[in-house]
């Protein structure tokens, strides 16, 4: 796929050229990166017929053949993965670490489903009244609409598009308008590698609610996969419901990073850096609020507090560890819920600086003094504020905790066996014990309560876009 079909490039971009087209913005210096032509419901329409003509070839392909396909995508990725990051870093702003990192992380989501794609699943036995036999296969769902957002512009598509076409399906996606060239990137290498023309079709636009419930209204849609914030989930399992749809959500999160007494506060301090700051604390799986016990809080300050006071904040390009905020709206949420904390009696404990550049910055700050109470412990923050919470004993903080709405992921840091007990009893789909990063293409990514159904990764992740069918056969 030639990418110049949606991209224009700067700098010769006249102002009549630049209709039907959207601006990309890299958020730490505000300039307009790229013209990307804006797309609608016409657009997402056109791709549907295609999809469904080439998914059925793609179902009848051997899964050999589609898995080298998958497997050299993987190697496309990695041989263009400074140019993938340098994208990603302009688009999204995320550090060139955090850009580098995801790069890989994406193009695993490729030999994991390649290599998974071609162990057979089914099942075949003698039914428990004996006489009959039950063979058990699956089927691909058949054409799937996959809906990303822009704070992991390549793995958030790739976690999705290589289960879909290891499974046989055909993949309509739309990725967030702030982060469309990442994704247009990887599609092009998709068609390199070899992959049928309209197997995997992009369809970017600011309006997004008419893309994607053309998809959703489209019969010959059969799945909704989609990863972003639990409100636009509720939507669209509105949506599915008129149709019965085949929905998977990966939604919000709130996770909360418990220190107990027993943690060593060098582990837990490294992990907290990473959950917290891992692009700009802009993950669904960030550390929301960092909960310690009061035996141990002094020393977690000090030495957590050291380590944010030190990161360098700003432009990637400029060997940052700390991006922007994706936009001025953005940051100035994460402002609003740091001036009200302050406003209930929080204090600023450290703070990191800010750049001298016109992007969307925030500077990493830890507050103190906040309570149970506030709103940076029950809502998702999305950004490089580090809350702390004192608690005095675990059973408490566990039956708090059982409120909240979110069950995406938690982490604990505490020897291992409490470790262990204390991450059996949250309510959350994913638990990092004395780790501070979960994803892991092998394993299965997903939460439970407002944060999500199904899961992404690992065989699951394949089973999502498979529908089982069974055969009764008289013996
Ligand atoms: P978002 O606003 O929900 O957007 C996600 C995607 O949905 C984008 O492609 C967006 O398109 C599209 N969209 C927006 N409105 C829509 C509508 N009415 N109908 C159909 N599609 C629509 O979320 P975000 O701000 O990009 O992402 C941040 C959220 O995602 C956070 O809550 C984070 O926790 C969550 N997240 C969850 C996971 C997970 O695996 N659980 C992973 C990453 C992020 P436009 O951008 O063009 O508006």
């Amino acid at each position: 796929m030639d990418v110049s079909e949606y991209v224009k490039d700067l700098p010769n971009v006249s102002l009549e050229e630049r209709r039907g087209f959207f601006a990309v913005e890299n958020p730490a210096t505000t300039e307009t990166i790229a013209y990307v032509r804006d797309q609608g419901r016409d657009d997402a329409e056109k791709v549907v017929a295609k999809a469904v003509e080439q998914q059925a070839d793609w179902a009848a392909t051997a899964p050999r053949a589609r898995a080298d396909i998958l497997m050299r995508t993987r190697e496309l990725m990695l041989r263009d993965a400074d140019e993938l990051a340098a994208l990603m870093s302009a688009e999204n702003g995320k550090s060139q670490a955090d850009a580098s990192a995801e790069v890989v992380y994406a193009a695993e989501f490729f030999r994991w489903y390649g290599e998974e794609s071609i162990r057979p699943g089914g099942d075949f036995g003698v039914a428990p009244a004996g006489g009959t036999r039950t063979l058990v296969t699956s089927r691909p769902v058949g054409v799937a609409a996959l809906v990303t957002p822009w704070n992991f512009p390549a793995a958030m598509a790739t976690r999705k598009i290589a289960p879909a076409l290891a499974a046989g399906c055909a993949a309509l996606l739309k990725p967030a308008h702030e982060t469309p060239l990442t994704a247009l990137a990887v599609t092009r290498l998709l068609r390199e590698a070899g992959l049928p023309d309209g197997l995997v079709a992009p369809v970017v636009g600011e309006d997004a609610g008419a893309i994607v419930s053309t998809w959703m209204e489209d019969r010959r849609v059969r799945k909704i996969s989609f990863t972003g914030s639990t409100g636009v989930g509720r939507l669209l399992l509105h949506q599915a419901a008129d149709r019965i749809m085949n929905s998977s959500m990966e939604l919000g999160g709130a996770a909360p990073f418990i220190v107990t007494a027993s943690a060593n506060i060098d582990d837990a301090v490294d992990g907290a850096m990473i959950a917290k700051f891992r692009n700009a604390g802009q993950a669904c799986t960030a550390a929301n609020c960092i909960f310690v016990h009061r035996s141990k809080v002094d020393e977690f300050v000090q030495k957590f507090g050291a380590r944010v006071e030190d990161l360098r904040v700003g432009y990637a390009v400029d060997g940052a560890d700390v991006g922007p905020l994706i936009t001025a709206a953005a940051r100035e949420k994460v402002a609003g819920r740091v001036e009200k904390a302050l406003s209930e009696g929080a204090r600023i404990a450290h703070q990191g600086q800010t750049p001298d550049l016109p992007g969307h910055f925030h500077a990493p700050t830890v507050l103190l003094d906040v309570t149970m109470e506030s709103e940076l412990v029950w809502t998702e923050t999305f950004g490089p504020v580090a809350p702390i919470v004192v608690f005095d004993s675990v059973d408490d903080l566990l039956r708090d905790l059982a409120g909240l709405e979110y069950g995406l992921s938690a982490y604990v840091y505490a020897e291992t066996g409490e470790g262990l007990r204390l991450a059996e009893k949250l309510d959350c789909g994913m638990v990092g014990v004395n780790r501070g990063i979960i994803s892991d293409p092998a394993a299965p990514f997903g939460g439970t309560k407002q944060s999500g159904i199904g899961r992404e990764g690992a065989r699951l992740g394949l089973e999502e876009f498979l529908e089982p069918k069974y055969f009764s056969i008289a013996w």
